[in-house]
C-alpha cells in the first residue's frame, strides 16, 4: 500500500526537510494519554535543521510561486487524495498519541482532505478599485514567501493541514511544526506530502517551546500561523515583533451559549452537550459556560446530566468508547485543580467530578450547576470534559456577563424564536456568534477570534488574503492613438 511504513505505529518517525527524512541528535518520548506511557520517540529538531528547513522553503518558493494557481491546486488536490487513501492508518496513529476515539481521529483526516479541496476551490482575483480618466488601480495579491506553522494538540491534523492549504495555495512554501505532545500524525503526513509536493515545499520538523521560539525569531520565515493558547500566543507575537512577521493568531475561547426560557431542554441537549464535550472538552471554541434561563434550568442541568452518564470513556482506539482521556497530564493537572476549586467553591457536581481509577489521564464527564462567575470554571478555559450551568433571569444581564471576558473567539444562542436568538447574537462579542447551534466551521466562511483570542481569521477569501500581501499597481490612461 502506499507509504504503508509512513503511518506504522511505534515505527521511526522522520522530519521531512527540503524532500527528505531526517532524525536528529535530541529525542524526546512521546506518550499514550490512555496508558501514561511512553509508546515512541521523536526527533526534537536542532536550530541547524530548522535554518535549512528554511532556506529549502525559501529555495524552493519561487518556482513554487511561479507554477500558479491552478498547478498548485493539483498538487493539493493530489495530496488530498493521498491523504484520503491513508486515512485509516493515519486515524489509529492520531488516536494513539491524541487520546480521541477512533471514529473522531477518522473524521479528522477525512476533514483534512476535505479542508485541502474545499479551500483550493476559492479565488483571490485581482481587484479593481477604480478604471476611469485617471487611470486604472489594481490590487494584486503576492504572495509572502515563507510561512512558519505552529500547532497545539488538541486536532494537529486539520490545523496543520489549514495552515498548509491557505500558505501553499496562495504561493508560499512552509514550514510546519506540530506540539511536542502530538507530533507523529503530523510527521507521517508530511511523509505523505513530500511524495506529492516538490522538496523545500513542505518541511515538517518536531521540537517544544525553543524550536517555536527559534521560529518566530527566524528572519527566513515571513509570517508565523499559530494556534495554540493566549499565553504563548502572546510570546509569539512579541518574539515576531523584531522582525516584523506577519501573524495570524488563533488562541483560546471560553465561548458562552445562553440558553432562552423558550427552548425544550431534551430538544438540543445532544447537541449542546457535543458542543461542550466533543473531543474530551478539548475544543478552542466548544461551549465552555453554558447560561440558562432559571425557567428551564433544572430540567436542561437534568437531561445534559442524563447524557453525561451514557458517555463511554475509555481508549480511543476502542471502537465502542465516545470520550477519551485529557491528551496531556499538564491539562489534567489543571482541570483537576479546576474541579477542586469549584468544590471548594460550592459548586454542585451533578455528575462527574472525579478521575478514572486506572492508567492514562482519565476525568468524568462533569456537569456542574450552581455556578456563576468568580468561579475557575466560569472565568478560565478549562480545556478539559466539565461544563458548568448557570443560571440566569434577565436578558440584558445574561448578555453583559457573556462579554464579560478577555476573550472572544466563539458564543452562541439557542430560541424557538430565530429573530430574537439573531437580535442577542448580534449584541455577542464573538469572533463567531452561532444561533442554535455551535462548533460548525466552513472552508468559505472566515474564523477567528476577537479581544485576546486571537488576531486574524483563516478561512476563506479573508483567511486566504492573511497569507498574501497586497501590491496597488496604478497604471495611468493609455494614450488614444491618432
Ligand atoms: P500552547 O500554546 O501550549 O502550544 C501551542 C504550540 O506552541 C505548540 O506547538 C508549542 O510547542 C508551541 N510553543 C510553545 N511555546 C512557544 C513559544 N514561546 N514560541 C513559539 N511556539 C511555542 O497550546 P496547546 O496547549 O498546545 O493548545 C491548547 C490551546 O490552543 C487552547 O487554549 C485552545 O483553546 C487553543 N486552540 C485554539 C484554536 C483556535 O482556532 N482558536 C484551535 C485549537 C486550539
Amino acid at each position: 500500500m502506499f507509504g504503508d511504513a509512513v503511518v506504522k505505529q511505534s515505527d521511526q518517525y522522520f522530519q521531512w526537510i527540503n524532500g527528505k527524512p531526517e532524525r536528529s541528535e535530541r529525542e524526546f518520548d512521546v506518550i499514550d494519554p490512555s496508558e501514561g506511557v511512553a509508546f515512541a520517540s521523536c526527533p526534537d529538531a536542532s536550530q541547524e535543521q530548522l535554518d535549512r528547513a528554511v532556506s529549502s522553503a525559501r529555495h524552493a518558493q519561487a518556482a513554487w510561486r511561479d507554477a500558479g494557481f491552478v498547478e498548485r491546486r493539483r498538487f493539493l488536490h493530489a495530496f488530498a487524495d493521498e491523504l484520503a487513501a491513508q486515512a485509516e492508518p493515519l486515524a489509529a496513529l492520531l488516536t494513539r498519541e491524541q487520546g480521541k476515539p477512533i471514529a473522531r481521529a477518522l473524521e479528522e483526516i477525512q476533514r483534512s482532505a476535505g479542508l485541502l479541496r474545499a479551500l483550493s476551490a476559492l479565488e483571490v482575483p485581482t481587484e479593481v478599485v477604480r478604471d476611469d480618466e485617471r487611470g486604472r488601480v489594481e490590487l494584486r495579491w503576492r504572495p509572502l514567501g515563507v510561512v512558519g506553522a505552529i500547532t497545539p494538540w488538541n486536532v494537529p491534523i486539520v490545523l496543520a493541514i489549514s495552515k498548509i492549504v491557505q500558505a501553499l495555495y496562495v504561493g508560499n512554501t512552509i514550514v510546519v511544526k506540530p506540539s511536542p505532545y502530538t507530533p507523529l500524525t503530523t510527521l507521517a503526513m508530511g511523509e505523505i506530502a513530500n511524495r506529492v509536493f516538490p522538496a523545500g515545499v513542505l518541511n515538517v520538523i518536531a521540537g517544544g517551546a525553543d524550536c517555536g521560539r527559534w521560529m518566530t525569531e527566524h528572519p527566513g520565515i515571513e509570517k508565523i500561523s499559530f494556534t495554540g493558547s493566549v499565553r504563548t500566543g502572546k510570546h509569539v507575537m512579541a518574539s515576531c515583533a523584531s522582525t516584523l512577521k506577519r501573524v495570524t493568531l488563533e488562541l483560546g475561547g471560553n465561548d458562552a451559549a445562553i440558553v432562552l426560557g423558550d427552548v425544550e431542554p431534551r430538544a438540543i441537549a445532544q447537541q449542546i452537550f457535543w458542543a461542550a464535550f466533543n473531543n474530551s472538552g478539548q475544543v478552542c471554541m466548544a461551549i465552555k459556560r453554558l447560561y440558562v434561563h432559571d425557567s428551564i434550568y433544572e430540567e436542561m442541568v437534568q437531561a445534559l446530566a442524563e447524557i453525561a452518564k451514557s458517555v463511554v470513556i475509555g481508549k480511543g482506539s476502542d471502537p465502542s468508547v465516545t470520550l477519551g482521556p485529557l491528551q496531556n497530564r499538564m491539562q489534567y493537572d489543571i482541570v483537576m485543580e479546576i474541579l477542586a476549586d469549584a468544590r471548594r467553591q460550592g459548586a454542585r457536581f451533578v455528575t462527574g467530578g472525579h478521575a478514572l481509577d486506572r492508567p492514562g489521564n482519565f476525568i468524568e464527564p462533569t456537569i456542574l450547576a450552581d455556578v456563576a462567575e468568580g468561579v475557575r470554571v466560569v472565568d478560565e478555559e478549562p480545556f478539559g470534559p466539565v461544563l458548568p450551568v448557570i443560571r440566569y433571569t434577565d436578558l440584558d444581564d445574561v448578555i453583559r456577563r457573556a462579554n464579560a471576558t478577555t476573550f472572544g473567539l466563539g458564543s452562541s444562542v439557542w430560541s424557538k424564536d430565530i429573530k430574537l436568538a439573531a437580535d442577542v447574537a448580534g449584541r455577542l462579542e464573538a469572533g463567531t456568534t452561532w444561533v442554535n447551534n455551535h462548533l460548525s466551521v466552513e472552508p468559505g466562511v472566515p474564523f477567528g477570534g476577537i479581544k485576546q483570542s486571537g488576531i486574524g481569521v483563516e478561512y476563506s477569501t479573508l483567511g486566504l488574503k492573511a497569507y498574501l500581501d497586497v501590491h496597488v499597481v496604478k497604471i495611468p490612461p493609455i494614450p488614444v492613438a491618432v
